[in-house]
């Protein structure tokens, strides 16, 4: 997958050529292409900002320097433009992105980007949270680990991805590993005792536990998915309706 980055910060983004997204660079499943807006500026002075017509504080980043950036890097795919304002970054979104060849994501600055970029580039807004940070760069970053993570072969265990958190639709049960007691607090006895399908259960119940305290609205969700579950599941289950 080809994922492109248009930011006035280039170097916020060695980050991704760590750990998992690093190797999967390495690897030639992931290609990251990061171009500095600020290069393509026809300004004598550098900027890509400026004031907004209309008046009021803060400065706009202009549509000539990022649209050419854009043409002349060749970036292809769904242009994302992270944003605030945008739709909410989802499991539903990342997995929905990690299907695609190529995407290139816009990183605003100051209040934001001249409106005429936006349409131009077609730009799918998509928002972290419902908190407004600095710069898109870090959205960026979240938005491709989320991503890149789906991809096949990027994680270790295909599996592995579906069974986290909110993937496999409940909240993840706790971990624990060596050693079997730690500063007089025990691993819970089942952990132990080699039996697979009461570790399985035992962890199914402990994310439902966690679930329904914590997020009662994916819960919710999941006991009306009417997920398949076995007699015994369906009786544990009733206990926490
Ligand atoms: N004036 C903008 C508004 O009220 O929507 C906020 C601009 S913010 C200071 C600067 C840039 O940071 C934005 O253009 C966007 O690229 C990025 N950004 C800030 N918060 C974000 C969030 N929650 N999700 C995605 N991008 C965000």
């Amino acid at each position: 997958m080809k994922i492109n980055i248009l930011t006035i910060f280039p170097e916020m983004f060695s980050p991704l050529r760590e750990s998992m997204t690093g190797r999967a660079i390495d690897k030639g499943i992931i290609e990251l292409n990061v171009v500095d807006i600020r290069d393509y500026t026809t300004d004598k002075h550098n900027r890509v900002d400026d004031t907004p017509y209309g008046g009021g504080a803060g400065m706009v980043m202009q549509a000539q320097p990022i649209m050419e950036a854009y043409r002349q890097s060749g970036f292809g795919g769904d242009v994302i433009y992270m944003s605030p304002r945008g739709e909410m970054l989802s499991r539903e979104l990342a997995c929905e992105l990690s299907e695609a060849d190529e995407i290139t994501i816009l990183c605003g600055h100051y209040e934001g980007v001249d409106q005429r970029a936006l349409d131009m580039l077609g730009a799918r807004e998509v928002s972290i949270g419902d908190y407004v940070l600095t710069g898109g760069e870090l959205p960026a970053m979240v938005l491709v680990d989320a991503v890149s993570r789906l991809i096949p072969g990027v994680l270790s265990g295909e599996e592995s991805a579906l069974d986290e958190s909110i993937y496999s639709g409940l909240l993840e049960y706790p971990h624990y590993s060596r050693p079997a007691e730690y500063e007089g607090a025990p691993v819970p006895e089942v952990l132990l005792s080699g039996d697979h399908g009461e570790v399985d259960i035992w962890r199914w119940e402990q994310s439902l536990a966690l679930t329904k305290e914590r997020r009662p609205d994916l819960f919710k969700k999941y006991v009306d998915s009417d997920p398949p579950l076995t007699k015994r599941q369906k009786k544990i289950l009733e206990k926490y309706l």
